[in-house]
């Protein structure tokens, strides 16, 4: 890769969300557009927990530079909420750094059919994780964009990290639907909406994700889908 296509990557965009609640973005382009993947971290009294890697390899170090720089703790797990490159990307330069990294069985399973790193720690769906004075909750409430999507519910902030189950209210079609289950995608949804009625902040794994609204928006998606059929 000559400098000119190092230089078009973009920077690490960071929003904070809650006290010790951040997303960040990182960008990619998928057929030829531009998108941003939207994932998080919590700063923990004993460090950052990261959920999902940056999707340009390149910027997993940057990303642990920053925490360094800007809050002054080391990265000291990794989650991830699916297989995909924008999810889990290569978890092994974590390992090689001593970063415990966690994932559920089935993404594992993903990840050694495709030949990649799985993590060393399964994640427990259901289970709440403490890091600190920190908590998250890392839940499978069915297949949707993947057949191994979890989702993080933050209970202190009431929010929710949706990865790509959950589509922005910007979004104008499914996206990436080469192991989506669209049956099954609304149910799962909707199972959100009745176990989390009044989220604060619903975060999507792409595209803006200020706004309300990114679980009905995407099942009007999978509505719209299912009659184009
Ligand atoms: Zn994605």
């Amino acid at each position: 890769m000559g400098l000119g296509a190092q230089s078009q990557i973009k920077s690490i965009v960071i929003n904070s969300v809650a006290p010790n609640l951040y997303v960040y973005q990182t960008f990619n382009t998928y057929k030829e557009v531009e998108y941003s993947a939207n994932s998080m971290f919590l700063v923990t009294k004993n460090g950052v927990v990261l959920f999902d890697v940056p999707w340009q390899k390149s910027q997993y170090q940057e990303l642990i530079d920053i925490f360094e720089k800007r809050f002054h703790k080391p990265l000291i797990a990794v989650f991830v909420t699916h297989f995909h490159e924008d999810r889990a990307g290569d978890l092994s330069f974590y390992k090689n750094k001593n970063i415990p990294t966690f994932a559920t069985e089935k993404t594992n399973e993903f990840l050694k059919k495709e030949g990649k790193a799985v993590s060393e720690f399964v994640i427990k769906t259901g289970k709440t994780y403490k890091y600190g004075d920190e908590k998250f909750v890392p839940q499978f409430f069915g297949e949707g964009h993947t057949p191994d999507n979890i989702f993080i519910w933050f209970p202190k902030y009431k929010i929710i990290d949706g990865g790509c189950l959950i589509k922005s209210t910007e979004a104008k079609d499914l996206g990436n639907l080469g192991d989506a289950n669209v049956e099954a995608w609304p149910k799962t949804i909707k199972k959100i909406m009745q176990k989390y009625p009044d989220p604060k902040l619903i975060i999507p794994g792409h595209d803006d994700w200020k706004k309300l609204g990114h679980l009905q928006h995407t099942i009007q998606l999978l509505e719209k889908y299912d009659e184009a059929k």
